[in-house]
């Protein structure tokens, strides 16, 4: 058991990759920590079910209304960071160190030790890049970070030199990779024909998933695109829009509408058994059309033994050997998608072959205890 006594903070509470990875580190640290939620969700109930400490500090609709892609910040809601700062800081007193594991959660954080606060370490998940933070906000997080973080650590290397591109000091830097517990994956049968059954396929067409919030950046039009070509092909499309990406969702439903794509689109919304669903998947595509920060999706497939369909870009070329462990293809292209599909649905042999060597390599570099060791370096 871990001793350090960590107050870890996060500004949102649906479960995201950021969020999950969350549930890793707080329950390895739980006899000691704390969870500090700035808003009120799912991540609540299951830090809860857990047995892991958590309160709710509620920030107020302004601090809400501040996106990631403008990052100006009313004066409303600069006083309501200011008022939850106070707050943490004076948790935080109880603590040996702030745990900050979202942009918002670190600017309270950073504000904390501003007043007095413990030390703060920034976990970052994102890719600080220009397609999705405007300038202004990655100035505020690498400025913050360069003064008040005692370390940033990131979740992937990727992460981390988009971190130093913005300005970020470089010997904050610590990489800690995502965890996963392979015994989850191993317990589950390789029985593909319930969900199958239950989703009408038939048992001569191939089911590629998709497992990842609604939103353009992840791709899913790229996957229906490319399925579109391939009339063997069902899709299964797990995850919903958490972050209120409508307008995208409404895109998917008129895509898969199409005469090419009918009754072989299966929609699942959000989902906690992902590892039972991707066994009953042939393959599972990530279809990021920006880098993605780390991929956990990838390495769940990896763990469930489907082969990985991958866009390069971001860290998943540090889950991905192509041609070894998966497959990564360039990103926006859904004819290299179906090809790669069609890739891995013809060679049978060869896709087993890759997938075996995967699913090796993923259940020792990404375990618990070996991302816990890591993470434990990093605050040491
Ligand atoms: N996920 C989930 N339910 C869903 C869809 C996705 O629990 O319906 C999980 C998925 O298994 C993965 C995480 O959400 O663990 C997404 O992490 P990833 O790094 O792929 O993307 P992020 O959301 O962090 O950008």
């Amino acid at each position: 058991m871990k001793e350090k006594r960590i107050l870890f903070v996060s500004y949102t509470a649906v479960l995201g990759g950021g969020e999950l990875c969350l549930l890793d580190f707080a329950y390895a640290y739980r006899d000691t920590s704390q969870v500090v939620l700035l808003t009120d969700g799912i991540l609540k109930k299951r830090l809860e079910d857990l047995g892991i400490k958590v309160e709710v500090l509620e920030s107020s609709r302004s601090l809400a209304e501040v996106k990631v892609s403008s990052g100006l910040a009313s004066l409303k809601s600069i006083g309501e960071l200011w008022r939850l700062a106070r707050q943490v800081a004076q948790k935080s007193k109880d603590f040996d160190l702030i745990h900050a594991n979202n942009q918002k959660g670190f600017v309270v954080a950073a504000i904390a030790r501003l007043l007095g606060g413990a030390p703060v370490v920034w976990h970052l998940h994102d890719i600080l890049t220009a397609n999705i933070f405007s300038k202004l906000n990655r100035l505020v997080a690498v400025t913050l970070a360069n003064w008040f973080a005692t370390r940033v650590i990131v979740n992937s290397q990727a992460t981390g030199e988009a971190f130093i591109a913005s300005g970020g000091k470089d010997r904050l830097l610590r990489t800690v990779h995502n965890g996963f517990d392979s015994e989850i994956f191993d317990r589950l049968k390789d029985n593909q024909a319930t969900l199958r059954e239950e989703l009408g396929i038939p048992r001569n067409r191939h089911l590629i998933g998709m497992f990842s919030r609604l939103s353009y950046w992840k791709g899913q039009h790229i996957l229906l695109e490319a399925a579109s070509q391939l009339p063997d092909v069902h899709v299964l499309l797990v995850g919903d829009a958490l972050f209120g990406e409508a307008e995208y969702t409404e895109k998917l439903k008129n895509i898969a509408a199409q005469e090419s794509l009918k009754g072989r689109v299966h929609w699942l919304g959000f989902r906690q058994d992902i590892p039972a669903l991707m066994k009953a998947c042939d393959a599972i595509a990530h279809c990021s059309t920006a880098p993605e920060p780390f991929g956990r999706v990838i390495v769940e497939a990896q763990l469930a033994k489907r082969p990985a369909i991958a866009t390069i870009g971001g860290g998943t070329s540090e889950i991905i050997t192509n041609g070894v462990t998966g497959l990564l293809i360039p990103p926006n292209d859904p004819q290299l998608l179906a090809d790669a599909m069609q890739q891995i649905f013809s060679d049978r042999e060869a896709t087993q072959r890759m997938v075996e060597v995967a699913y090796s390599q993923a259940k020792i570099k990404f375990s618990i205890p070996s991302v816990c060791a890591e993470f434990e370096m990093a605050i040491a």
